[in-house]
């Protein structure tokens, strides 16, 4: 079903990509990590890969770019696989936020001391601290393991670029960690946590990287070209629903209802985003709409999913 689906794809994509690409101009690249500012505003490029391995892609796939807040998806099942449910939702809450993705206020306000989701940077800064590991390389050591083998790239490495940027110049960052510590939430040195969290943020991939990553989630948790079995369905389960309720920032609800799959974006202008038992997808298009989701990214997802009638819902 999926192949005819894919011919389709092949048929289609090319044009609609270029379509979706005339809305770049409306965006902006992110520019508060100086680093990222580099990427080019028209840029677009999408990769849909199935679970025979055949794939379809289009526009700009083959440029790389870091993964910023897709990699949160994937630290959270890693502190899953690591502690088990209780210890991470001990630390982090499982509610959207509505706010920006560092808001201070909502972490004080709701719960106290504890970030509402492992998705906001709060969040996820709580989760890079709950990474089993002796020392602060050695997290980040299996962190990119493990990414590399859901990407099946044993290739996949830092942007060293990005990393220094955002690690000069992530004040909120770390303003967030030491207001974290304070809370007694994080445990361990608050730069050391940060140096984790940046590492990951700045795990460089392709399009195809992405798609393949997704389709492990597609697939509740085994990557069907290999069949190796790499994370629990029950942690897929918990990361997927995390994706729907809070992956596109504040704008998670309006995505749901026009595109209604589970997704993840990034301010470098990546998506990750999968059809479930049918399709992983990756997405990068730098120029980002007003809540920081790729604009043109977005506008080819919808109707992508209008087309193929792709909604869960
Ligand atoms: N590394 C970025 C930050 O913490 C990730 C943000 C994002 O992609 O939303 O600001």
């Amino acid at each position: 079903m999926s192949n005819t689906a894919m011919e389709r794809l092949n048929q289609l994509l090319p044009e609609w990509l270029e379509t979706s690409r005339l809305h770049t101009g409306q965006g902006k690249v992110a520019s508060y990590i100086p680093e990222l500012f580099k990427a080019s505003q028209d840029e677009l490029g999408i990769h849909i890969m199935n679970a025979e391995g055949n794939h379809v892609s289009a526009g700009d796939c083959g440029v790389p770019f870091t993964m910023q807040s897709i990699s949160k998806v994937f630290t959270l099942i890693l502190a899953l696989m690591d502690h088990g449910e209780e210890a991470v939702f001990f630390n982090v809450g499982k509610e959207p936020t509505g706010d920006d993705y560092d808001s201070m206020i909502k972490l004080e306000l709701v719960e106290p001391g504890i970030p509402f989701n492992p998705l906001i940077n709060a969040g996820a800064i709580t989760v890079s601290s709950l990474i089993a590991g002796d020392c602060k390389e050695e997290k980040s050591r299996r962190i990119l393991e493990f990414f590399r083998k859901l990407a099946n790239n044993d290739r996949l490495g830092y942007n060293e670029a990005v990393y220094r940027s955002e690690s000069e110049t992530g004040h909120l960052n770390r303003s967030l960690g030491y207001f974290l510590k304070h809370n007694g939430v994080l445990k361990d040195d608050v730069e050391d946590v940060l140096a984790v969290y940046f590492r990951h943020c700045s795990i460089e991939v392709t399009c195809a990287d992405l798609a393949r990553m997704a389709l492990v989630l597609a697939y509740d948790g085994t990557d069907p070209i290999t069949g190796n079995e790499l994370i629990p369905r029950r942690y897929v389960q918990i990361a997927k629903t995390f994706m729907t309720t809070c992956g596109m920032y504040n704008a998670s609800g309006e995505f749901a209802i026009q595109v209604g799959l589970p997704a993840k974006s990034g301010v470098s202008g990546g998506i990750l985003t999968l059809v479930p038992g049918q399709f992983g997808i990756g997405l990068v298009g730098p120029a980002l709409n007003r809540k920081g989701n790729s604009i043109a990214g977005v506008h080819l997802l919808e109707r992508l999913s209008n087309e193929f009638d792709w909604s869960l819902f």
